[in-house]
């Protein structure tokens, strides 16, 4: 198959073609871009496609979501993360879901990240009470159904739940923790018996799926897990994908549990590596920074979730400054409460304008559109294969209508996508080389269907769902103090109003 979109808008965002925008021409052969240039001469045979009035842009890359919080879209507010953690993550009373749930679950985040630009997704995956590799594969045959491409894990906590906060023993009534203590955490041989055989089942299914490791935070696993899962992640060339200092409450539990950041205690460890990328790192001081850019990771950055958290805004200047690269995520899409990455570009460039008078230190559209493309694909390791328009790159691109209300009048680019557009604009979608949205409808499942399909599940579901929320929400009043308790004390730095 062979598509050569003629006299276009060219926003490459990478290669030799330069960073500035041009009138060209791009040619897919097969599942990759074959050439990208001004007055390619056209093969024999290729399906054309006029570019005149439309701009051609590499796909969106979502860094870091979890879509097992897809049905709680838009349910909670106004709660700060470890207290909201309880009903999005609860620990009492949870039941694997059916299979089919699961995949109308990730169809639903699925679609509408294609349909709005996104075509490549991490999916950091949860399983409430426990990961299993029929759901695991029922999230990956939805991706791989409606032709994203996703680097999906198997996310992990394997320590006592009351362990991973602090202070939680001083308020926690204790016949609720009697009955948290008696839960087993999966042990380290289990959890690397698990995340073996789902490597070998669906990494590298269709050219698109991926697996990671992804254990959840510092304070969550216990470290001879994190250190096996980094050596495999280093062993498969995979992300190590985890959550570091999202919250106050984390910047204070490094060092109470470990007598140091959370930052220092991963370093430490040598879990600091380039294939590591942290979701989040928001209470990070500048000696954590200075560590991270000499490791080499990757930072998501997810703007719109740490927002409604309440959580923080990261040090987004400082961290680039010292050479970490950086992507955006959406994160959960009950903390966002949509994948779209036009939102979050739009609120990444906003927030940390009102966090320092310096304007010369804001971020600017260049630099927004560069984490949502390239520096995405670098926070999954694919930034060989996505997140520019570069021979030889997979050809996972958007074409937009630039006549569009949001492209008039067109005054530059680049800050019309982050602050204009908000994905309405697209015509096309490819993903490795295949239409899978044309005229704003997806190509390869039938979407009004599987919604019709999920809304029909859903009675059962809410009714499950208020069984679970009132058994966690005995937690709540303990969780309260030990948040207000957190917040109160002085880490040396704050994420709440300043220090951009
Ligand atoms: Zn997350």
């Amino acid at each position: 198959m062979t598509t050569f979109i003629r006299g276009a808008t060219l926003l490459a965002m990478g290669g030799g073609t330069g960073a500035e925008p041009f009138t060209g021409d791009l040619l897919i052969e097969g599942d990759r871009i074959a050439a990208i240039g001004p007055s390619l001469p056209v093969p024999e045979g290729a399906t054309i496609i006029e570019g005149a009035g439309k701009l051609v842009m590499p796909g969106l890359v979502n860094a870091h979501l979890h879509s097992n919080e897809a049905l709680f879209k838009g349910r909670y507010d106004n709660m700060p993360l470890e207290v909201w953690m309880l009903y999005a993550y609860p620990i009492r009373a949870a039941k694997a879901l059916p299979p089919r749930l699961v995949y109308l679950r990730s169809m639903l985040v699925a679609m509408e990240s294609l349909r709005t630009g996104v075509t490549c997704i991490t999916d950091d995956l949860y399983e409430s009470p426990r990961s299993e590799l029929e759901l695991m594969g029922a999230a990956i045959d939805a991706y791989d159904d409606v032709g994203i491409r996703a680097t999906v894990s198997a996310h992990v906590v394997n320590r006592n739940f009351l362990d991973t906060i602090p202070f939680t023993r001083d308020y926690v009534p204790a016949h609720l923790q009697e009955e948290i203590d008696a839960i087993q955490p999966v042990t380290t041989p289990d959890y690397l018996a698990f995340v073996r055989e789902a490597h070998a089942r669906f990494h590298g299914r269709s050219g698109r799926i991926r697996t990671m490791l992804a254990p959840s935070a510092p304070q969550r696993c216990t470290p001879e897990l994190m250190l096996a899962a980094n050596e495999l992640a280093k062993e498969w060339n995979a992300p190590f994908h985890t959550h570091i200092v999202e919250t106050k409450v984390q910047s204070v539990t490094g060092p109470e549990f470990y007598g140091k950041s959370l930052v220092a205690y991963m370093d430490d460890l040598g879990l600091l590596n380039p294939w590591t990328t942290i979701a989040h790192s928001i209470w990070v001081s500048d000696s954590d920074i200075e560590r991270m850019g000499r490791a080499g990771v990757s930072v998501c950055h997810n703007a719109i979730s740490n927002q409604k958290l309440g959580a923080g805004s990261a040090p987004v200047r400082k961290l680039l400054t010292a050479g970490v690269n950086v992507g955006l995520g959406s994160d959960g899409i009950c903390s966002n409460d949509t994948p779209r990455i036009f939102d979050v570009m739009k609120a990444a460039a906003l927030m940390h304008k009102v966090n320092n008078p310096d304007w010369s230190r804001w971020l600017n559209a260049s630099e927004v559109l560069h984490a949502a493309t390239l520096g995405g694909a670098r926070t999954a390791l694919l930034q060989e294969e996505t997140g520019s328009l570069e021979v030889g790159k997979k050809a996972d691109l958007l074409i937009l209508d630039a006549e569009t209300a949001s492209f008039t009048p067109l005054n530059d680019i680049r800050n019309h996508l982050v602050y204009c557009e908000n994905g309405s604009s697209i015509e096309k979608v490819f993903v490795n080389g295949e239409m899978v949205v044309e005229n704003g409808r997806l190509t390869r499942v039938d979407e009004k269907a599987l919604l019709a399909e999920l809304r029909a599940l859903m009675p059962e579901f809410l009714e499950y769902t208020k069984g679970v929320e009132a058994a966690n929400g005995e937690l709540e009043p303990a969780f309260t103090k030990v948040v207000q308790r957190c917040n109160a004390m002085d880490v040396g730095m704050t994420r709440w109003a300043s220090d951009a």
